[in-house]
């Protein structure tokens, strides 16, 4: 099983898209193992997007993840990193196939609704960067049984 970190970012707040966002990844059959809406400060921004600082758009992408507060979210599942970066598409809206979230429902690259760990090294890294250890939690779900079988 893995672990991965996700951010509802101020795009998907300001539209009310959270529930639906909720939804699609509860439907695949990943476990919300953490869940807490939190403000970003300017420190935790230029953690998080350490590889964009020097980039024009930094500014405005600051500007944009401090407009809401966000949800972050801890999801588990097998594969779960690789899939959730799947299910959410690539960067730009413009460029995600319809299906994924970001295909469905963003036109923008800045305004790109839903942040996801891309790989299981940054995974843990940013697990760490948004939750306590007491912050996450284990438990199982009628549904373990019904979503896995032996592969
Ligand atoms: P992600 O992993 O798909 O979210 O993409 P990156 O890690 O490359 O970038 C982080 C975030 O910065 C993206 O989700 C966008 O919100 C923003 N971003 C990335 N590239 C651009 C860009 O070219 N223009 C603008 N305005 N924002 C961008
Ligand atoms: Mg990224």
């Amino acid at each position: 099983m893995q672990r991965t970190l996700i951010l509802l970012k101020p795009s998907s707040i300001e539209r009310g898209l959270v529930g639906e966002i909720l939804s699609r990844l509860e439907k695949k059959g990943l476990l919300i193992v953490g869940m807490k809406m939190i403000r970003l400060s300017d420190e935790l921004i230029e953690e998080h997007y350490s590889h964009l600082v020097s980039k024009p758009f930094f500014p405005i992408l600051k500007e944009a993840m401090q407009k809401t507060p966000v949800i972050a979210m801890c999801v588990k599942g097998k594969e779960a990193v690789r899939l959730v970066r799947e299910m959410v598409g690539p960067t730009n809206g413009r460029n995600a196939t319809p299906g994924t979230i970001r295909g469905d429902y963003s036109i923008s690259a800045l305004k790109n609704l839903i942040h996801a760990s891309d790989s299981l090294a940054t995974a843990q890294i940013e697990i760490d960067r948004f939750f306590k250890p007491e912050e996450l939690f284990d438990y199982k779900t009628v549904m373990s049984t019904a979503l896995y079988a032996p592969d």
